[in-house]
């Protein structure tokens, strides 16, 4: 199986090595060293931004119909693409691969979308207090963007960023994870043989602190898009803050499920496991604790052991895979501790609960029942293959333990009752709600967290006010 050499991109040049300092990239599934990865220097850096600066001088200008032109023409190459940056993708973060090609699919469908709402960035007209004049709304590109992006979804998560950036009229340094940088480059490819101007995207990688605290402190950048953990998210906030400029910030979640004593237990059971053991449990808006009516706990809890137990856990090239390898050994350690520690406060294994072999990050889907609301799993974003059960009784007392943590990023329900689903919507303190689905982020639609899942949303029309600032102008 090919694997790409990963390069920088910077001002439109494909950088190798050549003297740069390295890490190894790793195939989760084997533990082998696929590539290794160059790292910006800091005269890399300075390029990236004198690049960017001078990139969005031409592309602000650019019509937002040519810069429409161009995207879709990157959405296409993506598609027609699919099958190598899909198997970059489950060679080094892991998914099986047709999980992998859907993320792809769906990194194209993003392009897509922010091509056609970078046309509709309308402005407004306000009626103005004097004859003769008139009061415009203009909406304007923010400026120059850092973005950074993790390891869990290597295509849909960067691309995000950069298509609504550029849709915008900004230009984009994006620092994709160092341990899934082909995806991201692939991407960035298509974007190249599109014919986007050089300079207007730039790819970088390198010791992640050093390249944001840099990058953010440059007068350049107007604006910071970070995904990953609510530690770093607060840290680059912070940076964010010391120069006045524009954050959007997706971080962790730990995704409470409510399912009422009147859900389809059978259904919910089965949307479950698709829903929780996608890329192995490592999407930040899984659904983790699981409360479940007392009346139908125990159906449910059998219901979705079972299904765990049947899953197919292997490396995701292979077709009969239906759950890869956790991305890298950190969620490994991760489990073990936070699994020992659930069973050690009371909590019952009913499913899996250790690791796979010793080659390859394999752990089992695994199910936990009746886990102390102490238990650090309960509080800490697990990021893996683990449902997490309790049993409630009633309505008030569910809503507040659901609503009881500072993550507040995605909740779900299960009922077949409107009034309950309008109620359990209304209460759950969060940025995303599925009831009867887990399907909460399509391209179309925001996506995004409060509380300490951070602020501002990707996707929708949102997701492309983000890369917009507002000038109002008198015309007298
Ligand atoms: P981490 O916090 O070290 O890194 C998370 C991501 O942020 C990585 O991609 C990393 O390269 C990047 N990063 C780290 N420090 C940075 C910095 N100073 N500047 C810029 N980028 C930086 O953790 P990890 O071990 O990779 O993942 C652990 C936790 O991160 C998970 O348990 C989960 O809570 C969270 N996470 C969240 C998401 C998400 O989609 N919101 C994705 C990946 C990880």
């Amino acid at each position: 199986m090919s694997y790409d050499a990963p390069l920088l991109f910077i001002d439109g040049c494909w950088l190798p090595v050549d003297g740069r300092d390295t890490s190894p990239v790793i195939n989760p599934a084997t533990e082998e060293v696929l590539a290794h990865l160059p790292h910006a220097s800091p005269a890399d850096l300075d390029r990236a931004l004198e690049a960017a600066r001078r990139g969005y001088a031409l592309w602000r200008k650019t019509s937002a119909y040519d810069r429409a032109r161009l995207l879709r023409r990157a959405a296409e190459l993506v598609r027609e693409r699919v099958e190598h940056i899909a198997t970059l993708l489950t060679l080094e973060e892991g998914k099986v691969l047709a999980e992998a090609r859907l993320e792809v699919l769906a990194a194209a469908d993003n392009i897509d979308w922010c091509a056609e709402e970078g046309r509709r960035s309308y402005g407004r007209i306000i009626p103005p207090r004097a004859d003769g004049s008139r009061y415009l709304v203009l909406r304007e590109p923010i400026g120059p963007v850092a973005a950074f992006s993790p390891w869990n979804f290597p295509a849909t998560t960067p691309t995000r960023k950069i298509a609504a950036a550029l849709a915008a009229g900004c230009s984009c340094i994006i620092k994709p994870s160092e341990e899934t940088p082909a995806t991201c480059l692939a991407i960035a490819r298509a974007f190249d043989d599109a014919g986007l101007p050089k300079g207007v995207l730039n790819v970088v990688f390198g010791v992640p602190a050093e390249i944001s605290t840099r990058l953010i402190a440059s007068d350049v950048i107007r604006k910071i898009s970070f995904t990953g953990s609510t530690a770093v998210g607060k840290q680059l906030a912070g940076l964010a803050a010391t120069g006045a400029k524009r954050a959007t910030m997706e971080l962790g979640g730990h995704g409470p499920v409510i399912v009422f004593d009147d859900a389809a237990v059978d259904e919910a059971a089965r949307l479950t496991i698709a829903g929780k053991f996608r890329n192995a449990g490592q999407v930040c808006a899984a659904p983790t604790r699981f409360f479940v009516h007392s009346s139908i706990h125990d159906r449910f809890v059998d219901r979705v052991s079972e299904l765990a137990n049947e899953l197919v856990v292997g490396n995701g090239l292979d077709p009969a895979t239906q759950m890869g390898p956790l991305a890298n050994p950190r969620r490994m350690a991760a489990m073990d501790r936070l699994i020992g520690d659930a069973l050690d406060r009371g909590a019952r294994l009913a499913a899996g609960g250790g690791r796979i072999g010793n080659r390859g990050f394999f752990w089992q889907p695994t199910v936990l029942t009746d886990v102390p609301m102490a238990a650090q799993i309960m509080s800490e974003e697990p990021f893996g293959p683990v449902i997490l059960t309790r049993r409630f009784d009633d309505f008030d007392t569910v809503i507040a333990e659901a609503n009881g943590l500072a993550y507040a990023l995605a909740a779900y329900a299960f009922t077949t009752s409107v009034r309950t689903a309008t109620a359990v919507a209304d209460a759950l303190e969060c940025g995303l709600v599925g009831i009867n689905t887990y399907a909460i982020n399509v391209p179309e639609t925001p996506f995004g967290g409060v509380k300490e899942s951070g602020y501002g949303s990707e996707g929708g029309t949102e997701g492309l006010d983000a890369y917009l600032s507002t000038k109002f102008v008198h015309q007298a």
